[in-house]
């Protein structure tokens, strides 16, 4: 897809507006596959919140990917995407008893990530295999909101807890048929990831009736030029050679299991949105777009760099600019970015908006969310409506007759 292509499904489908690329996620599901091709059974479970229209999670399904939700609601868009049951892994945190046991009903594979839940549900289903999550608190991650590995996070069952764990499946005679742990996003250092498998090779050598091991995510994607990225294929290489060893060891062919998201889908995505004003103070430039962290909160939230291009303008002389959003807060999407000369009414293009960009969009300041697009073989298809105004006000009960109006009264007088 090019800036001709991104500029015409705006003036199609209106603007702003969230567009993604298949062939790019069928790319990056390939090269995944291609970086573990060393491994027998290799599972690759798409995490769902990543970017979860009901079109992606087609695509994810036709590419033979499995499904890694951490909702029953996210369980229920699966089985509604096609996804059989059994590819569907529930992997929640600090869930109720009741929505694990829905997503069971429901014949998803059940991850449990604390005691308290692994006892009950061990208790009332022995005969229900779960998967449990195993925190080996090691620090991973690229910021310390997504990194879920370390010693005080509120993710996994820690590792010291293993003898309580392994009493508890004693006395339930539960089947743990998997081990699981996700150290957070953005894997930075290879080593470092390696260092946490060893952590969960060691646990799994405690449960005999093991169908998987799953590792996770966090592979880094680059989000500006000179980023680094997880290098999948060295990771590949490494991870299957000891993976291999370890299958060897434990007697049996494991499944070597993965829940990536931002990898498959963040740099699929596109994110198109208009200039609304260009503001010139005296030390800055502000190009404020018409949109916000309402649709897009990721560099507010996560000080997440989303490079942005002009595609209205691609050979303008670069300037500096202060790239805002129009909600009432400070939403500032860029600070002083060098970026094509803006003129108002030029459409800016945000890259790696595919992963956490719409699946985290509100309608703060009662603003709608935007239309999806998907571009598949060289076809735009709209894959999600703009909001309208009934939509923002359908679950609004309005009350009559609650208030009295003071109008009324003065009037009356
Ligand atoms: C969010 C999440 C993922 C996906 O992480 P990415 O960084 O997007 O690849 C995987 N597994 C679990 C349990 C998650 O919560």
């Amino acid at each position: 897809m090019n800036n001709a292509d991104l500029l015409k499904i705006a003036k199609t489908f209106g603007d702003p507006v969230y567009v993604y690329d298949a062939q790019k996620i069928v790319s990056q599901f390939n090269r995944l596959t291609n970086a573990f091709g060393g491994v027998k059974h290799l599972k690759l479970n798409y995490a769902a919140k990543a970017l979860s229209n009901i079109n992606i999670l087609k695509l994810m399904n036709s590419l033979g990917s499995g499904l890694d939700t951490v909702s029953i609601q996210e369980v229920q868009l699966g089985l509604l995407a096609g996804f059989r049951p059994e590819d569907i892994i529930f992997t929640p945190n600090g869930v109720s008893l009741e929505e694990i046991e829905e997503a069971a009903k429901l014949g998803a594979r059940i991850n449990i990530d604390n005691l308290s839940i692994l006892e009950q549900f061990g208790s009332k289903h022995p005969d229900i295999p779960v998967c449990i999550r195993i925190n080996p608190h090691v620090m991973a991650g690229g910021n310390s909101n997504i990194s879920v590995g370390h010693i005080d996070s509120k993710f996994g069952i820690s590792i010291h807890q293993i003898p309580h764990l392994l009493r508890i499946v004693e006395l339930t005679k539960m089947n743990i048929n998997g081990i699981h742990m996700h150290t957070g996003s953005d894997i930075l250092d290879i080593d470092v990831f390696l260092y946490a498998s060893e952590i969960l090779f060691e646990t799994a050598k405690n449960f005999p009736s093991l169908d998987f091991i799953d590792f996770g995510s966090g592979f880094k994607v680059p989000y500006k030029e000179g980023d680094i990225e997880t290098n999948v294929e060295e990771l590949g290489k490494k991870l299957s050679n000891r993976f291999n060893e370890f299958c060897k060891e434990y007697g049996k062919e494991l499944t070597l299991a993965f829940e990536p998201g931002k990898f498959l889908v963040s740099q699929a995505g596109y994110f198109l949105t208009k200039v609304n004003v260009v503001k010139q103070t005296t030390s800055t430039v502000f190009a404020s777009v018409d949109s916000g962290f309402n649709h897009l909160i990721r560099p507010m939230l996560y000080g997440a760099s989303h490079e942005i291009s002009n595609i209205s303008n691609p050979k303008g002389r670069e300037r500096y600019y202060s790239v805002v959003g129009y909600i009432c807060e400070t939403d500032t999407f860029a600070s002083n970015r060098r970026i094509n000369e803006i003129s108002e009414g030029d459409i800016l293009c945000f890259k790696n908006a595919g992963a956490y960009c719409f699946t985290m969009a509100s309608n703060y300041n009662s603003r709608f969310r935007p239309p999806e697009v998907l571009w598949y073989k060289n076809k735009a298809h709209l894959i999600r409506e703009r909001e309208n105004f009934d939509d923002l006000i359908q679950n609004q009960v309005d009350v009559k007759n609650l208030f009295e109006s003071k109008k009324e009264k003065a009037a009356v007088k």
